[in-house]
């Protein structure tokens, strides 16, 4: 009942070393061969630490897995005197297919900017990574019912100066700070106000073609119990989940949204 196929993504964040990496995307592959998961009906990628990326790639090339894998972020620059930082030609290397940009906790942390999350965006198209876009609002802008006007314009900064064929294969993922790791999960209704709102932003910007086929998902203590309400909505795509990626069998009732 799907208009776009959708994806299921597990943030590892900083949890895992490279030996757990590989068992644990190793029980979820099993987890998920039992229950049958159809990966063309539904797309199912893990972002691990960046340490863990070559164990996950000797796994799933060597076992055949579907399961897809990315980083949980990039340098903006591609190679050169970058103390500590990791480029997307290395990721591209490692066989990622996708990579997170402007995670909140970057954004917060790192002190990330719109601007920084914008020359991510490029790097990570110049070596045909998909970007997966977080956005999304704060307690105070929510409680000012700014939440829409927020997330939106970080879609716009985000996006500045790139079209819609350079765009490709986007994710934008919607995760109000206020429901990341809090157990406090936005209503079916607040992820597909904001959904609808991002795709008919991305129509007025772009065109109606491309925003049908660019991929929302809701992110923010999602769980196997309410998974399928989130997923009810019309514009919601998928799933990027936190927490609850670390445990194979939930992530994978989460991805046949049991
Ligand atoms: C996240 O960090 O992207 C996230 C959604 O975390 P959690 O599911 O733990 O709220």
């Amino acid at each position: 009942q799907f208009v776009r196929r959708p994806l299921i993504a597990g943030n590892w964040k900083m949890s895992m070393d490279h030996m757990q990496a590989i068992a644990l995307v190793q029980k979820l592959a099993w987890t998920l061969d039992d229950a049958g998961h159809d990966y063309e009906r539904v797309q199912v990628s893990v972002f691990p630490p960046f340490t863990d990326l070559r164990g996950v790639q000797t796994l799933v090339a060597g076992d055949k897995l579907a399961v897809e894998y990315g980083a949980q972020d990039l340098s903006d620059q591609d190679s050169g005197a970058f103390t500590g930082d990791i480029s997307g030609q290395f990721l591209d290397k490692l066989g990622c297919s996708q990579v997170l940009i402007g995670h909140s906790e970057r954004r917060e942390i790192h002190g990330e900017t719109d601007a920084t999350v914008n020359s991510k965006i490029r790097a990570a198209l110049r070596h045909g990574l998909a970007p997966v876009l977080c956005v999304g609002e704060g307690l105070d802008v929510r409680t000012a019912g700014e939440h829409v006007a927020h997330t939106l314009a970080q879609v716009d900064g985000a996006l500045e100066g790139l079209s819609a064929e350079e765009l490709g294969e986007l994710v934008v993922a919607y995760e109000p700070v206020w429901a990341i790791g809090t157990g406090e999960v936005a209503g079916p209704e607040d992820a597909q106000e904001m959904a609808e709102a991002i795709r008919k932003h991305l129509a007025a910007t772009y065109s109606a073609e491309f925003a049908d086929g660019v991929r929302l998902l809701y992110g923010g203590s999602v769980k196997s119990k309410n998974v399928a309400s989130i997923l009810a909505g019309a514009d919601v795509d998928g799933a990027l989940v936190g927490g609850a990626s670390l445990d194979a069998e939930e992530f994978a009732k989460i991805a046949t949204f049991e």
